[in-house]
């Protein structure tokens, strides 16, 4: 369906310096399948856009907020379909927009400011817009797990890994690779919001045999910096020093935070000697921008 939609995809293997002599830890590099539609985002909406062509809808709508890396893919990959893009963005237009609606715009999308207020009321906006296909905000569902299901299918040997370890918004991209491992590999979500108790419930709910798959799923609820998208210093730092050791970027808001946890976690023990992890590196490199220039050493 699109071009990066059949290459394999890159793992590379790393070893920073805080990682002991059994355990081997690789990095799925998935920020390096597009340069626009990075990560896990067209994995999700694949399967929503297939959904709307069928239903030959007059477009693509959905919302986000001035950062989102859904609205940057979603208005790539409806770009690249030749499908009408809708975004529907939380707050009022200001003077200038950040740079992900700029890019957002350029590849026509056509955005649509909401009040925080009428932002809330989704369902509201949805029902006033019959004309489109609605996606839900960060491509939440099961159209979207389905989609992330085959991630796993694209990594090499991918039986081989004790622990698959990903950054977990709405839990969507999770759900797809829990339904996809197989029985003996333990899927572990490292939250980036403060205090989100329902989402072991959330995704489990895009998961087909919930029951028996749900022993296989870890979410992490301590490692989100103050929650989410909380510019902390010390996790700054923690990207320049890793980015020193591997020559890889993470992005301050998803990967960084499930990089440290894998730190954390193994500082703590909590992964066997003989483990052998795989980091699914979800991209969301462009919501870098917003720091400011030089914070970074990528
Ligand atoms: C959207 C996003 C996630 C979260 O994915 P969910 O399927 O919503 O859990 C993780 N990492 C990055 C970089 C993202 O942009």
């Amino acid at each position: 369906m699109l071009p990066f939609d059949a290459c394999d995809i890159a793992v590379d293997k790393i070893r920073p310096s805080w990682l002991p002599e059994g355990i081997r830890l690789s990095v799925l590099r998935l920020d390096r399948i597009d340069p626009l539609i990075s990560g896990n985002k067209w994995f999700k909406l694949k399967y929503f856009l297939q959904d709307a062509q069928q239903q030959k809808r007059q477009g693509v709508a959905t919302f986000g907020g001035a950062y989102s890396n859904h609205i940057a893919a979603t208005a790539a990959a409806c770009a690249q379909l030749g499908i009408a893009a809708h975004g529907f963005i939380r707050g009022e237009r200001p003077l200038h927009v950040s740079h992900t609606l700029a890019l957002a715009e350029k590849m026509g999308m056509q955005l649509h400011f909401l009040s925080r207020e009428a932002y809330r009321n989704k369902a509201v906006v949805e029902k006033s817009f019959p004309q489109y296909y609605w996606i839900a905000e960060g491509g939440y569902g099961k159209l979207g797990a389905k989609g992330a299901a085959e991630i796993v299918q694209r990594v090499p040997d991918f039986a081989q890994y004790t622990h698959w370890v990903t950054a977990v918004g709405t839990g969507t991209t999770i759900a797809g690779l829990l339904m996809a491992v197989n029985k003996n590999q333990k899927v572990i979500g490292v939250s980036v919001m403060k205090g989100n108790a329902s989402l072991e419930n959330e995704i489990l709910s895009l998961v087909s045999d919930a029951e028996n798959k749900k022993w296989q799923l870890q979410v992490w609820q301590q490692y989100h910096w103050g929650g989410y998208a909380k510019k902390q210093e010390g996790l700054l730092d923690f990207m320049n020093d890793f980015f020193r050791e591997t020559h890889i970027p993470l992005d301050f808001v998803y990967t960084a935070k499930a990089m440290w946890a894998v730190k954390s976690a193994i500082e703590k023990e909590l992964f066997a000697p003989d483990s052998n992890i795989l980091v699914v590196h979800t991209g969301g490199l462009q919501g870098n921008l917003s720091l400011p220039p030089e914070r970074l050493n990528f």
